[in-house]
């Protein structure tokens, strides 16, 4: 069956709804409304509900939504009651930082192979994983049936890297190397930014006699 053709804005919603709901449990909340999940959300219901009705009909009038059943459907639609084994290539301050944060992390989601040039680094411990050789990405990615991954290299050969990976069968690539990546149309690629991040929120320090002296319209 084709993937069914949902806005990746709706996709990248539902794990906040699923971390949210998650806490839910754990306090032991049974229900809530559209309304009040929005609010702790600091979203609005008309969202939530929009974003559900994509997959379903969860709410019950009067009553709300079923938090047990609410966030295990998430964790269905999104694929996560599967282990989702990770490959991260890059074993530099970045990545190894990345690799003993997600050995920590309780969820499918898993960081099970690392891969770096640096032969000095080869063997050393990353996260619970030896760091490997990158001339044995390619092998191990398909043989370890992975299907998304990391990269933490270095811009001007993050290209090449993002090419491996995909030969190997990758469909989803969480890139933190500034550079856009060319992939085939079957694969998602998400950047991180941090520094154009930190950038755009400095618009946010200014003082408001700057933008006086600006005179935008
Ligand atoms: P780093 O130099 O500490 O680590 C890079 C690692 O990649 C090194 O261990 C190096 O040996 C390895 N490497 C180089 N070529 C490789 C290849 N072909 N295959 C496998 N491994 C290879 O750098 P860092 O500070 O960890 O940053 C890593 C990347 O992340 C850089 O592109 C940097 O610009 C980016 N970065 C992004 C963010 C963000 O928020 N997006 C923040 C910091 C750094």
């Amino acid at each position: 069956m084709k993937r069914p053709n949902i806005p990746d804005s709706v996709i990248r919603r539902l794990p906040v709804y699923l971390r949210h709901l998650e806490q839910l449990l754990f306090r032991n909340v049974r229900t809530i409304s559209s309304a009040l999940l929005a609010e702790e959300l600091d979203t609005n219901a008309a969202q939530i509900r929009k974003d559900l009705s994509y997959f379903g009909d969860f709410g019950r009038k009067g009553i709300g939504y079923d938090v047990r059943y609410l966030s295990a459907k998430i964790r269905d639609i999104l694929n996560l009651n599967e282990p989702l084994p990770v490959a991260l290539v890059g074993a530099g301050r970045l990545g190894i930082a990345l690799c003993h944060y997600n050995k920590n992390v309780r969820n499918n989601v898993k960081i099970v192979a690392v891969f770096d040039s640096d032969k000095e680094k080869w063997g050393s411990d990353a996260g619970g994983n030896p760091v490997l050789s990158d001339s044995l990405l390619q092998s191990t990615v398909a043989d370890l049936n992975v299907k998304a991954a990391i990269i933490t290299v270095p811009r001007e050969v993050a290209q090449q890297v993002a090419d491996t990976l995909v030969n190997a069968g990758v469909l989803a690539i969480l890139n933190f190397a500034p550079i856009p990546l060319r992939v085939p149309d079957n694969v998602r690629v998400r950047n991180t930014d941090f520094t154009s991040e930190l950038q755009s929120l400095a618009f946010y320090t200014a003082s408001e006699m700057r933008f006086d002296m600006l005179d935008y319209p």
